[in-house]
């Protein structure tokens, strides 16, 4: 349910409003909107709409009918921008993330990083520890590896992302790392996503490999649920019949969220297609699409990469690329 305040209503009104919902057994997130300060309720309790409508400056009550509430545009109508180092996610503003699928080693990142940073980027990318189909494959550095990509980023004055798993690995995570991607196996680990609703950092939170969008938006509604408003979609292909690129791109799922949620959705080009040779087409595709940011792998040696090298592009190509997007977006009217 979300209740609508009247224009400049006072802090006090509002406050009861919260008191009185909380009172009943609902939980309240406050959105303040350029003309009215919006409440969402939500909980598992029943509770007459009425009773709301009586209560001293309330506009109405609206009942949101999808499953999703914190997570719907109906809730908040303006985009989220989410900021890590001065990169920004959502509305006009589009973020780049690159770097290497995993940490493998200090050089390897080193080298990685820096000539990202020399082309502009300012968030890595580095898994340390990787979710791999097989388990005699390379699994990733565990903590060394985010200390590798935490030292290396210092030296760059980058921020960096990687993949989390477990929940019992969040305060390692929150160490080291400033935004905490949730991969698409563990989209729907719901207990993960709960505590992750707990903390004060960004969560890049990708689709499941068979996700569909309501289910995409449920699981960010399990993070904002727990009062983190921090959470960046990101469509990493989808599983189809089609077995000639690793997954597929699903474009359409861009201006489909922006209009049912007002969270940010970037695109991660890689894993969508697993072929280097796909990664740009796709970049352009998904930034001409609406799209507000892109996560790209980038590795120093791509031919000899522990973990995606055929999908990797190599500094050069990358830094090629991040020119032509940077043209391309300001054709959109929108800034990296
Ligand atoms: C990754 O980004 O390292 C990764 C494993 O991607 P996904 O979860 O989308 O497969
Ligand atoms: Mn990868």
């Amino acid at each position: 349910m979300l209740i609508v305040m009247e224009s400049q209503t006072s802090q006090e009104k509002i406050q009861k409003v919260i008191e009185f919902i909380k009172l009943k057994g609902f939980d309240a997130h406050v959105s303040n909107g350029e003309n009215h300060t919006l409440i969402g309720c939500v909980g598992r309790k029943v509770i007459d709409k009425r009773d709301i409508e009586l209560l001293s400056g309330v506009k109405e009550v609206i009942r949101i009918s999808s499953p999703y509430k914190l997570v719907s545009r109906v809730f908040q109508p303006d985009d989220t921008v989410i900021e890590v180092n001065g990169v920004k996610f959502g509305g006009e503003h589009v973020g780049m993330i690159a770097g290497p699928c995993s940490v493998e080693t200090l050089e390897q990142v080193d080298e990685t990083a820096k000539q990202l940073s020399e082309a502009g980027v300012k968030i890595l990318r580095g898994g340390a520890f990787k979710p791999r189909t097989s388990p005699y494959a390379f699994q990733g550095l565990g903590e060394e590896g985010l200390k590798i990509l935490r030292q290396v980023a210092d030296k760059y004055n980058m921020a960096v992302t990687s993949e989390i798993m477990e929940v019992g690995h969040i305060p390692m995570f929150l160490k080291y790392v400033d935004i905490l991607q949730v991969g698409a196996r563990n989209m729907q680990n719901f207990n993960l996503l709960k505590k992750l609703g707990e903390i004060n950092k960004p969560v890049l939170l990708k689709r499941g490999l068979s996700a569909t969008i309501e289910e995409w938006l449920m699981s960010a509604e399990y993070i904002m649920a727990g009062g983190n408003r921090e959470v960046i979609l990101c469509e990493r292909g989808i599983r189809t019949f089609e077995h000639i690129t690793r997954n597929t791109l699903d474009i359409s799922a861009i201006p489909v969220v922006q209009k049912m949620s007002h969270l940010p959705v970037i695109v991660d080009p890689s894993h969508a297609t697993g072929l280097r040779d796909k990664v740009a087409p796709m970049s352009k595709a998904a930034l001409a699409a609406g799209a507000n940011g892109l996560i790209i792998e980038v590795h120093n040696n791509p031919d000899c990469a522990l973990c995606d090298g055929a999908q990797s592009l190599n500094p050069e190509e990358f830094s090629y690329l991040y020119k032509d997007l940077q043209a391309l977006v300001g054709v959109l009217k929108k800034q990296f």
